[in-house]
């Protein structure tokens, strides 16, 4: 008589729940994602939660760059280091800093 029970589950044998995301990422190891898989095979529970958390993760990846405030940009780059042009414009920023280490 053989005896598969498997006692390894994450979820303690109920539903997946916050295991989901976990199986999702194929962060549970072997026997758990075997488990969570054989789970979602015959829990329309769990299959449900599984499609919707898909689903938001569909969304999530699907949706468009958030657009920043105007003027953002420009504040960013005014206190950017500009780029030097050869010879265009020299630095005029004369060092004060007198030698004191003498
Ligand atoms: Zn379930």
């Amino acid at each position: 008589m053989t005896d598969v029970s498997d006692t390894t589950a994450p979820f303690d044998g109920g539903h997946l729940e916050e295991s989901l995301s976990a199986f999702l990422d194929g962060e549970l190891d072997e026997a758990a994602q075997r488990a969570a898989y054989h789970h979602l095979a015959v829990c329309l529970l769990c299959q449900g939660q599984l499609d919707s958390v898909q689903r938001v993760r569909t969304a999530l990846r699907g949706a468009p760059p958030v657009e920043p405030p105007g003027g953002f940009i420009d504040a960013v780059v005014e206190h950017r280091p500009r780029p030097r042009h050869s010879g265009a414009t020299p630095d005029p920023t004369p060092d004060p800093t007198p030698d004191a280490t003498t």
